[in-house]
């Protein structure tokens, strides 16, 4: 864990990942806790819209018979489903209007998951158009799909910051948060609150 200032400024990008609501409390596959990322990531998307600097938010965005859910044999109740209320970013989550939000959908193919945010999309692509050399990472959960975009990011070449207080395990098996957040770190992502952030 750093404690050491982390001061976003060019060549950074703060990336959600899947703040939706059927991820958060009351949704079809809540994380526990998972409304508790959205005040840290509130934070940050204002300082790097004050700063003006890139947001990408993903999202899984499923056909109803996506076979990650249940009745297609998969592990997943049927969850963030296209053009659902539970597909939406959480309401309380302050995506700035003026800013353009690149939204990056996930898990489209209905024979295919996809826990990461470069899997399938054209999130590297837009980063390398705007010269973005370290990604700013939060949102749900923890131990899927943040692990898997934090990893696949560093495999790309990107610095990544793990930003560990904005983001919950849905924790299947004890612990796949913790394991989660070592495993992220073992492989040289920056584990910072976002409070060291500014
Ligand atoms: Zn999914």
């Amino acid at each position: 864990m750093t404690h050491l200032p982390l001061t976003p400024g060019p060549g950074d990008a703060l990336v959600l990942v899947d703040v939706q609501n059927d991820f958060l409390p009351g949704g079809s596959l809540a994380v526990k806790g998972g409304d508790q990322v959205v005040p840290p990531l509130n934070r940050c998307i204002e300082l790097f819209s004050q700063r003006k600097l890139p947001i990408f938010a993903t999202r899984d965005w499923h056909p109803a018979d996506h076979c990650s859910f249940v009745a297609q044999g998969g592990p997943w109740p049927p969850h963030c489903v296209a053009g659902t209320h539970g597909a939406e970013f959480a309401p309380d989550l302050h995506l700035p209007p003026h800013l353009p939000i690149v939204k990056i959908g996930k898990g489209h193919d209905p024979a295919k998951d996809s826990y990461s945010g470069f899997e399938g999309t054209d999130l590297d692509r837009h980063l390398n158009l705007l010269g973005v050399r370290r990604l700013f990472v939060g949102g749900l959960a923890a131990d899927y799909c943040v692990l898997n975009t934090v990893l696949d990011g560093l495999k790309l070449g990107y610095q990544v910051v793990v930003l560990s207080d904005a983001i919950r395990a849905v924790d299947v098996n004890p612990g796949d948060g913790d394991r989660a957040l070592g495993e992220m770190a073992g492989r040289g992502a920056v584990l910072a609150e976002s409070g060291t952030v500014s």
